[in-house]
């Protein structure tokens, strides 16, 4: 087996018998990322020079004895997480030649333990998107299928880890774009508790949802990467420290199953997630069926505040502190905005900024705004009782497999529907983790 399929569990077992260096890795890698990129369109930005100068460092560490588990591992991150010196767009042309002064915490925790930036993975613009054609740069395959969508908005850091391009990626999700890519392209995709791993640094699209996620070959994989960025960060307020969780036995571990995301399935996600249930039925949980009424709203409720929420957020990308400035205007201060938003900022995410503005104007703010933090509040009472009688809840991760590239949706409410089995987790800020079922058999030992 070629070594970059192999997992980070693999490779630091490897690091450490001698078999290959650091070095010898990244080179590895950088080579399938020259192979195959220009086709699969994965990354954005490869940092080759510094990818090696750090594989000679974390050779160093190694050969000291006492490295920790992740170093001299490559690693791919998405585009809106900031990186100190390296281009950093968010899949914007408003921030194409934004290069970050600073490292976020993530990235930084990763340098920490020795682990080696590959690069920036494509992305839909600032994480607004499922299939990562919302780029303004490019559109990312599915290495499983080259016709189809890889899923997005992390779709990039999922092919590259679908690939061979990276042994794992950092992801951001906001209402499932760890989640959805894992899914369509047959990784694990973790989505962290939010608090659990700090967002500084990462570029906001929706503050009280955004969270980092890991994209890897295994559970293992992840947890291994989420130990190394995990924890309180005084830069971000939202973080907590809390101690790891113990894995419990899965006999007698009661299941629930969310039948209103089954009702939704279309094209065999629904047989993949029942077939998930009786692998768990044989290794003694407990499975049983639960209704959420709640969660029928959780599209709606999630794109009113999102938008809102980025409305907010994005308004900083005017030209002035922040973001592309055009070259020309004429008339005043807003012909000035006016231009360089027109200009910087694509379709979709004009679309969710008009959106939430308009949520958030006087007049419309009760009906849409308020409204939906009352549904937010709903829906995370109902998975606080859920979770009082049932240690797990299975879902569909995807309403329906892959597209074709060739086949977008140009109805927004057909798209937005798409991610009814993943916003409800996103508003209540669980812990949420996809894993294909191949995957799931290994995970429970069956
Ligand atoms: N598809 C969802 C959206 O477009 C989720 C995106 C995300 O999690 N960043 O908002």
């Amino acid at each position: 087996m070629s070594i970059t399929k192999r997992t980070v569990r693999d490779h630091a077992k490897a690091l450490r018998t001698g078999e290959y260096s650091a070095r010898e890795l990244c080179l590895s890698y950088l080579g399938e990322i020259e192979k195959n990129d220009s086709r699969l369109g994965a990354y954005l930005t490869v940092d080759r020079n510094g990818a090696l100068e750090a594989a000679d460092a974390a050779d160093k560490r190694l050969r000291g004895g006492d490295a920790p588990l992740l170093c001299g591992i490559p690693y791919g991150a998405k585009d809106n997480i900031c990186t100190r010196g390296i281009t950093t767009t968010a899949g914007s042309t408003m921030l194409e030649s934004f290069i970050p002064p600073y490292d976020a915490t993530v990235i930084e925790r990763l340098k920490e333990n020795g682990a080696l930036l590959l690069g920036k993975t494509n992305m839909d613009e600032f994480g607004m998107g499922s299939a990562t054609d919302n780029s303004a740069y490019k559109v990312t395959k599915n290495p499983l299928n080259e016709e189809l969508i890889p899923g997005g908005s992390s779709g990039g850091s999922a092919a590259a880890v679908a690939a061979g391009l990276a042994p794992f990626a950092l992801g951001s999700d906001t209402g499932g774009s760890v989640r959805q890519p894992a899914a369509l392209c047959n990784t694990v995709g973790l989505c962290p508790t939010y608090g659990r791993v700090s967002r500084y640094g990462l570029i906001a699209f929706a503050s009280s949802l955004d969270r980092i996620g890991i994209l890897a070959k295994s559970c293992e994989d992840c947890s291994l990467v989420f130990s190394a960025i995990s924890g309180k960060d005084r830069r971000d307020s939202t973080t907590v420290e809390k101690k790891a969780v113990s894995l419990s036995p899965l006999k007698g571990l009661k299941v629930g199953i969310i039948r209103d995301h089954l009702e939704l399935c279309r094209g065999g996600t629904e047989k993949a997630t029942l077939s998930a249930m009786e692998m768990l039925t044989r290794a003694g949980a407990e499975c049983s069926y639960i209704s959420t009424p709640a969660l029928k709203y959780s599209a709606e409720c999630y794109y009113i505040i999102s938008s809102a929420e980025a409305s907010s957020n994005l308004a900083r990308y005017d030209g002035v502190r922040f973001g592309k400035r055009s070259a020309s205007f004429e008339n005043g201060l807003s012909d000035f905005y006016c231009k360089n938003r027109s200009a910087g900022l694509g379709d979709e995410v004009k679309r969710r900024i008009m959106f939430g503005t308009f949520t958030l104007s006087e007049g419309f703010t009760n009906d849409t705004y308020k409204k939906a933090l009352s549904v937010r509040t709903l829906i995370k009472e109902e998975y606080n009782r859920l979770f009082s009688e049932y240690h797990i809840l299975l879902s569909p991760t995807v309403v329906s497999p892959a597209r074709l590239l060739s086949e977008k949706e140009s109805d927004p409410a057909i798209v937005y529907a798409e991610d009814l089995c993943t916003v409800s987790q996103s508003l209540a800020g669980y812990f949420t983790c996809h894993i294909y079922h191949s995957r799931f058999r290994a995970v429970i030992g069956l």
